[in-house]
């Protein structure tokens, strides 16, 4: 999804800023992260490593162990809770 298309009612990233287009939070938010929990592991590894990348082109003050730690490791613990 384009980020022209993003109406703010969909939790979803909004580039460039990676906060969620309806609540705000920091991607991913809490209301999205079931949803990426319940995903079998190749879909949620694919969707993890996609945002890793394009996070980490918009994102770049923040060093690629800030990415890894919001986007994979944050979201892995998060699974093991
Ligand atoms: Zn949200």
């Amino acid at each position: 999804m384009r980020c022209a298309e993003m109406t703010g009612r969909h939790h979803e990233p909004v580039r460039p800023t990676w906060a969620c287009g309806a609540c705000g939070e920091q991607w991913p938010c809490s209301t999205a992260l079931p949803a990426i929990l319940a995903l079998d592991e190749p879909a949620q590894a694919l969707l993890l490593w996609d945002w890793f990348e394009e996070a980490a082109t918009d994102l770049v003050d923040l060093t690629g162990a800030d990415l890894h730690q919001r986007f994979i490791r944050d979201v892995r613990e998060a699974e093991q809770r």
